[in-house]
């Protein structure tokens, strides 16, 4: 039986397609969100890896901050629930998930059956988000996904004062005009994210094991600096990205096999 799973976020549309609730057949990130063609084509993308069409698929359900917009699905499931089951799944020890998206930072408790204990999300800002990360590797003239490299090069960490979003763009403006070294401004971006996100975190505690997931736990300099600033080690989830379209895959396989 197949099931599947999107998941609509506000920087990136991901599909997966389970067989059985298990063996992941396809699973597909496009690298733009709610609002554009990205969930259209992700669902394409993932049924062509799949090599089956719309109808072999017994249930669909949808997640994420753009779920309301997607009318192909059977069903809406929150995030905090769809990454708690797609985690719980991957990594059956994780008591701690952090979640940094696109436009969002979420901290979510779960017991050993997988259930959410307790979270905090925060959503109203972007600093300790993808965004924040976005805003500065457009300024360093880099992609997001060469911000780890780069900030592996640090000598030194140029601390980043400003917690507004756009203050610290400016912070970070001036710090390259004065001459501090990319990389070593790349770590203060990656230790501004970390303490923010830690500060979230010390909300509800950390119970190991950490996973991390999310677009953001991509960036091993993100992931590092998070752990200095936790003193807990962190374990990145495979397929981070995609922890979320398999949370919801699994739960439309739970569904139907409980009919
Ligand atoms: P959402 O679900 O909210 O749309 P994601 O979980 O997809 O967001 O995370 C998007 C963020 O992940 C981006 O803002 C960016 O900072 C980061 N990101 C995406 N791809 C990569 C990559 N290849 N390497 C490092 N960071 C990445």
């Amino acid at each position: 039986m197949l099931t599947m799973g999107v998941d609509i976020g506000s920087a990136s549309s991901k599909v997966v397609i389970l067989k059985d609730g298990k063996d992941i057949l396809a699973g597909v990130v496009v690298p733009v969100g709610t609002g554009t063609s990205g969930p259209t084509r992700a669902l394409q993308q993932a049924l062509e890896m799949a090599k089956v069409s719309k109808s072999d698929i017994s249930k669909v359900v949808v997640t994420g901050y753009g779920r309301m917009t997607f009318k192909e699905a059977d069903e809406q499931v929150s995030e905090i629930t769809c990454h708690a089951k797609g985690v719980h799944h991957l990594v059956p020890s994780a008591r701690t998930i952090i979640d940094i998206g696109g436009q969002d930072a979420k901290v979510i408790k779960l017991d050993e059956h997988g259930y959410v204990t307790n979270f905090v999300m925060n959503e109203k800002c972007a600093a300790g988000t993808g965004r924040f990360l976005e805003v500065m590797a457009r300024v360093l003239e880099v992609s997001v996904s060469d911000l780890q490299e780069l900030g592996d090069q640090a000598e030194n960490i140029v601390p980043i004062s400003s917690t507004c979003t756009v203050f610290a763009e400016s912070e970070v403006i001036s710090q390259l005009a004065a001459g501090q070294k990319s990389a070593d401004v790349v770590a203060g971006i990656h230790q501004s994210v970390a303490r923010r996100v830690a500060g979230l975190a010390g909300r509800v505690g950390l119970t190991p094991d950490v996973v991390m997931t999310g677009g953001v736990a991509q960036n091993g300099g993100v992931v590092k600096a998070l752990e200095r600033e936790l003193k807990v080690p962190i374990v990145v989830a495979p397929k981070s990205q995609l922890t979320g379209a398999i949370g919801a895959a699994l739960i439309a396989y739970e569904k139907i096999s409980k009919r």
